[in-house]
């Protein structure tokens, strides 16, 4: 069995004012200790053939070079991963010299995600980035000359302030900086972080939309395809990694409140670092949220997952892995959907529509069946 891995770098140089991600920053003695806990929690819980593998975060390039060697070494000692494995290491300007890109490279990075979010440095100022635009651009340029040949970068969109107009020249100018993957994701104000407890205007709802499609239109200018419903990629240039959690391929967690889904069960390690640094060479002991998946949670997961995706969910791999139809079990949510406009079936999937996009948090919750 062939499965991913996602590895859990929580360190950031400080945190950004709408970020509700596991993440904080650390000292350097701290950071050592915490690859020291991960490099045996990868010992324990190796074994198996991984596809592909995600160092996410959190800042990973906030390593040291030996860190991000040592860890990358420590993954591949331990798991075989395939000859195309694609390993993913996210990566915010600021961070990366031309000494750790070659180390990321040289120990088996194939793509690099990059925290761009916008090319206007007073956008970057109000989101609490640590880079600028120019910082990016240098990145990009280092990146290249070490060897990376896919790299993706993440812009947001509904900022405050931020009108239509500067957000198509946003996706103008990334665009035309010849990257290869491109996420555009709406900012989100969570519960608990400093742009929740202040007053921001925000774009309304229309202006949303207007900005989510426009993304679209723009990127496609560009070549790039949307292929999930905030990523765009040119031609073969998806991300593999990605598309394995929409399709619920097997994942594995690896460090501090990593998620899994495993043999039918999900689980995601302690979120407290001390309990983390303590008994990470004992996987099972800091597993927690253990949920052993029933077949209705497992089929739900598949449309609202699967329907993320710009190409749907495929019919044929339904009844092969449920021995039922989507007809069969999610009859009623389906014509309800075809109805309104919002699902259509075509060659052999069935998808959102562009007017079931905007909407796809409740089309997709009509399908959960617990
Ligand atoms: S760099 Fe990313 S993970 Fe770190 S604080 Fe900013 S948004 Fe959060």
């Amino acid at each position: 069995m062939r499965f991913e891995l996602y590895v859990h770098i929580p360190f950031c140089v400080r945190k950004c004012g709408y970020c509700d991600f596991l993440s904080a920053p650390a000292d350097p003695e701290t950071m050592e200790k915490y690859v020291d806990a991960l490099v045996r929690e990868i010992r324990a819980a190796g074994g198996g053939t991984v596809c592909t593998a995600y160092l996410g975060g959190g800042t990973p390039s906030l390593l040291t070079e030996k860190q991000i060697i040592r860890i990358l070494d420590e993954l591949h000692r331990q798991f075989s991963f395939t000859p195309d494995a694609e390993i993913t290491m996210e990566a915010n300007p600021g961070t990366l010299s031309w000494k750790k890109l070659c180390a990321m490279k040289e120990a088996g990075v194939t793509r690099l995600s990059i925290g761009l979010q916008s090319v206007w440095d007073w956008e970057l100022s109000l989101l609490g980035r640590i880079h600028t635009f120019g910082d990016f651009r240098q990145s990009l340029s280092t990146a290249r000359t070490c060897g990376f040949d896919n790299i993706s970068a993440d812009l947001m969109f509904a900022l405050p302030g931020q009108t239509l107009p500067l957000w198509q020249e946003t996706l103008r100018i990334a665009a035309g900086l010849g990257l290869e993957h491109i996420s555009a994701y709406g900012l989100m104000i969570e519960e608990g972080t400093p742009f929740a407890s202040r007053h921001l205007e925000l774009p309304d709802e229309e202006l949303w939309y207007a900005m989510y499609e426009s993304a679209g239109e723009v990127l496609s200018g560009f070549g790039f395809q949307p292929y999930e419903i905030s990523n765009y990629a040119r031609e073969g240039r998806q991300c593999r990694h990605n598309i394995g959690y929409w399709t619920r391929v097997d994942y594995l967690g690896l460090g501090l409140g990593a998620a899994s889904l495993w043999k039918g069960e999900r689980f995601s390690n302690t979120r407290n670092l001390e309990k983390y640094l303590t008994w990470s060479a004992c996987p099972d002991t800091i597993r927690e949220n253990r949920e052993i998946l029933s077949v209705e949670d497992e089929m739900s997961e598949t449309m609202f997952l699967g329907l993320r995706l710009r190409r749907g969910v495929e019919e044929e791999a339904f009844f092969r892995r449920f021995g039922k139809t989507t007809d069969d079990v999610f009859g009623e949510a389906v014509r309800t959907h075809t109805g309104f406009g919002t699902l259509e079936r075509r060659n052999g999937f069935l998808r959102l529509t562009p007017k079931g996009i905007p909407v796809s948090n409740a089309v997709m919750s009509s399908f959960l069946l617990t």
